[in-house]
């Protein structure tokens, strides 16, 4: 672009006039609208270096900002400003560049872009950077960036699309077109018919131009003179003149740094950020991390595994992924990278897998000869075909020698609990000891007394008392067996008496079922003859540390129960080292649940209705809003809204209250009343999640159901339409966002837990999904759940090596098998 001398001499001009306005102004970056740094932006084009800062104005500090007036002003002054140094010194002198250290060759540079002086070691910590202040190091280690490998890996979320950007001038009439412009002014106007509509003059140094945004007043709060702002849309001639007319806008940082990398890098990267972190703060110091480490990331795959399924090579695909050119070859980045977390995900679990069953050394435990008839004809019941299958696969597992590594999963109410008992059985009556373990307590005193009374049902002596209901004791007298069989509760509950006695009782393995909280069960107790362990209702996947186990007496044949189904794809991700068991069918004359959404406004209708029902001979399920994780706090909030509900809208009925802080009697009291009809309703915290089984009740009110999930939604909705009545799900929620809209709508129209899942994930990504972030299964920033293929080459690859070399442990795979180490260690990788 051409200026010529005078414009330059104006510009500095006025240059030198602003500069001393805002000497004057004590360098509080008030002298122009919008800030210095848009100002110098603006003239950029007439000023050329002189009027270049080296970082941010705004982020200078006074001092700075007062040496740098100074000795512009000094430049201005002393030399022609249309020709300064060729050298001009970009920097402040805080780095010097060493011939003997060229910077990394990389094809956009901007210009004043720092060049550290020593190259830095992947494991160096962020502090080395020079971008990186005191100030912003705790921001970034908020987002889990300790060292300068983790800012490599600090992938953007996405870019800003900066192709096919035109100046002013080149703009063409009916084209989809993209500008970045400065602000000039924003007018309101109003239209016929007393529409309010925003109207903007935008310009660069080509000319300027007039945006539309009709009916959209709002606009001119939002633009600020002095603003920078990329528009897309497709300009049209509006009264004679080309203008813009309602198109996209974003405003562009107007206190970014560095506008020329926005000029020359198509794709902007786009950040995850946190509290206090700019994106142009995290760009330049991504950038700089880049810059001075990324040639010291080595690649690990094998060059034969990068042709034969055409991935990009790994600091080309880093580059790439922060910096592509198009957005081709962006995928094809983010292609490899998934392939490097879903390699190192199927290599641990065919380890996983390899190790757990080659360790061998299971008990194999006998189901021939009927050993089950007599339980299987007591049951009220015949199981389902799934139920069946599911069972037949299991106890084909016990009976070998190589530990069962199962999943059995089926939608809530499939009727996995019975199941899981026959198996329990199963070791029992083989002489062993199994143990079931459930995530909360109520779930496990409620699978207590179910198996106590299932097992009951077998007792060789009709006389004998009933098991009391409170007790931790069941026993069972058999016609197989000499000594009675007997099932013991194991429970934060007890007192530490009751609990020394239960390890006491157990250690000398005269506890032959063992239920109880798996936290209990995992850490404080040796069973010598364990030879089953139960998870059930694992959906968080906690426990895939099934080594835990191992060391009470070899290992267990192990079974997990999952009600969230895990959709085919994930649960190969997830689960690769189980094999898997399904039932796909609900016990037979199940009526769908109806599932409806109620405005605060029908809170008393909702009612109502809930009395309707009860009146009808049903019972009905309230659960209380999740007001905060805390149990203490929930368990408070639920006892005032049972008072409330108690006293002032249900005064005729009877209510039972249920939280977590309660002693296991006092649950167990409501529980059973509850169960047994004396209750008309519960009022329950969370904590009735999962598991509780009440074929009577038909209403499940979920109060504040916005802020649950779907899979915890469907949670609470199994726990009706287990019985024959037509059961209803009650949505009730105050103001939900509109994600949680989104969720409300899935649940009135998805009944399948299946289906649910899958929306589950498509709303919240594989990250997110089952609390599977927290245990860190599935810690993949890049790998989608979409990525089916890549999944599928990963396993066949991993399967591939692993076959060949079991251990890793030949010379060609050690740099896998170091990357395997440090994944599993949790860093990222290459650091070695
Ligand atoms: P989940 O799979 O969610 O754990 P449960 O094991 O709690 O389901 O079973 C749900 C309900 O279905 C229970 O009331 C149980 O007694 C009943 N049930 C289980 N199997 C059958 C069956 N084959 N026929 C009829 N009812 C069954
Ligand atoms: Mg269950």
């Amino acid at each position: 672009m051409a200026t010529t001398h005078s414009d330059t001499t104006r510009a500095a001009q006025t240059l030198a006039k602003i500069l001393r306005l805002e000497r004057q102004g004590n360098f509080r970056n008030r002298a122009v609208v919008g800030g210095l740094d848009a100002f110098l932006r603006r003239w950029q084009a007439d000023l050329g270096p002189v009027a270049s800062a080296p970082v941010p104005y705004a982020d200078m500090d006074a001092e700075q900002r007062g040496k740098w007036v100074a000795d512009t002003l000094a430049r201005i002054g002393d030399a022609p400003p249309s020709a300064p140094p060729p050298n001009a010194p970009q920097d402040d002198g805080r780095a010097s560049r060493s011939p003997a250290q060229p910077k990394p060759a990389r094809k956009r540079q901007p210009r004043s872009d720092p060049a550290p002086a020593v190259p830095l070691r992947l494991d160096d910590d962020i502090s080395r950077l020079r971008s990186v202040s005191a100030r912003v190091k705790p921001r970034l280690e908020r987002l889990g960036i300790q060292n300068i490998l983790d800012l490599i890996y600090h992938f953007p979320h996405r870019h800003d699309d900066f192709t096919n950007i035109r100046t002013i001038a080149e703009l063409v009439p009916g084209e989809p077109q993209s500008l970045i412009a400065a602000v000039w002014e924003v007018t309101e106007s109003v239209g016929r018919g007393k529409t309010k509509s925003a109207q903007a003059v935008l310009s660069d140094h080509t000319g300027n131009i007039r945006v539309i945004w009709f009916n959209q007043s709002y606009i001119k709060n939002i633009l600020k003179p002095g603003m920078r702002v990329i528009i897309r849309g497709e300009p049209k001639i509006y009264l004679g003149r080309l203008s813009f007319q309602s198109p996209d806008y974003e405003i562009i940082d107007s206190r970014e740094d560095d506008d020329r990398g926005v000029h020359q890098e198509k794709l902007q990267p786009v950040y995850p950020l946190t509290d206090g972190l700019y994106q142009r703060t995290i760009r330049r110091i991504v950038k700089e991390a880049l810059d001075a480490a990324l040639a010291q990331v080595r690649e690990y795959l094998p060059d034969d595994i990068l042709r034969m399924h055409d991935l990009m090579p790994l600091r080309d695909a880093i580059s790439r992924m922060h910096h592509p050119e198009s957005a081709e070859q962006a995928e094809a980045a983010r292609r490899r990278l998934a392939f490097d977390e879903l390699l190192m995900l199927q290599l641990t679990v065919a380890r996983r897998r390899a190790q757990w069953q080659e360790s061998g050394g299971a008990i194999p435990l006998r189901s021939d000869d009927g050993l089950l008839d007599g339980f299987l004809g007591r049951l009220p019941y015949s199981l389902t075909a799934a139920q069946s299958g599911a069972l037949a696969e299991i106890l084909g597992d016990m009976r070998r020698e190589i530990p069962m590594g199962r999943l059995l999963q089926g939608d809530v109410g499939s009727g996995k609990t019975v199941v899981a008992i026959a198996a329990l059985l199963t070791a029992a009556l083989n002489g062993y000891q199994a143990a079931l373990m459930a995530p909360t307590e109520i779930l496990a005193e409620q699978h207590f007394l179910t198996a106590a009374e299932m097992l009951s049902a077998l007792t060789a002596d009709p006389d004998a008392p009933d098991a009391p209901a409170a007790e931790v004791y069941v026993s069972v007298r058999m016609p197989s067996r000499e000594k009675p069989l007997v099932v013991g509760l194991l429970t934060g509950s007890l007192s530490k008496r009751a609990k020394d006695e239960m390890h006491r009782r157990i250690a000398a393995a005269e506890v032959d079922i063992v239920i109880g909280t798996q936290a209990l069960i995992q850490s404080a107790v040796e069973m010598p003859n364990l030879a089953l362990v139960v998870v059930d209702e694992q959906h968080r996947f906690g426990v895939m540390q099934r080594n835990a186990m191992r060391h009470k007496s070899g290992p267990p044949h192990m079974l997990v129960m999952s009600a969230t189904p895990i959709p085919r794809s994930l649960a190969l991700t997830l689960c690769g080292d189980l094999d898997l068991s399904t039932i796909d069918e609900l016990p037979p004359g199940r009526q769908p649940i109806k599932t409806i959404r109620v405005e605060p406004a029908q809170r008393h209708a909702t009612y109502d209705f809930v009395r309707a029902q009860i009146r009808a001979g049903r019972q009905a399920f309230i659960i209380c809003p999740l007001v905060e994780e805390s149990e203490a706090i929930q368990a408070r909030a639920a006892t005032e809204e049972y008072e409330r509900l108690s006293k002032e809208v249900f005064p005729d009925l009877r209510l039972g209250l249920l939280h977590g802080r309660m002693s296991f009697n006092d649950k167990e009291a409501v529980m059973s009343s509850f169960q047994d009809g004396e209750l008309n309703i519960l009022v329950s915290t969370p904590v009735i999640e999962v598991g509780i089984d009440v074929p009577n009740a038909s209403v499940m009110l979920i109060d504040g159901a916005e802020r649950f999930g779907l899979a915890q939604l469907h949670q609470f909705r199994g726990r009706v339409g287990r019985g024959a009545h037509q059961s209803y799900c009650l949505l009730l929620s105050d103001a939900p966002g509109a994600e949680a809209r989104e969720r409300l709508k899935i649940m009135e129209r998805v009944s399948d837990g299946f289906q649910l899942a899958e929306e589950d994930l498509r709303i919240r990504g594989p990250g997110d999904y089952m609390g599977t972030r927290q245990s860190g299964i599935l810690d993949m920033k890049v790998a989608r759940i979409s990525d089916q293929d890549i999944l599928l080459l990963a396993r066949k690859e991993a399967a591939r090596i692993l076959s060949a070399d079991p251990d890793l442990a030949r010379q060609e795979n050690a740099p896998i098998a170091a990357r395997l180490a440090a994944h599993t260690a949790g860093a990222h990788t290459e650091v070695t």
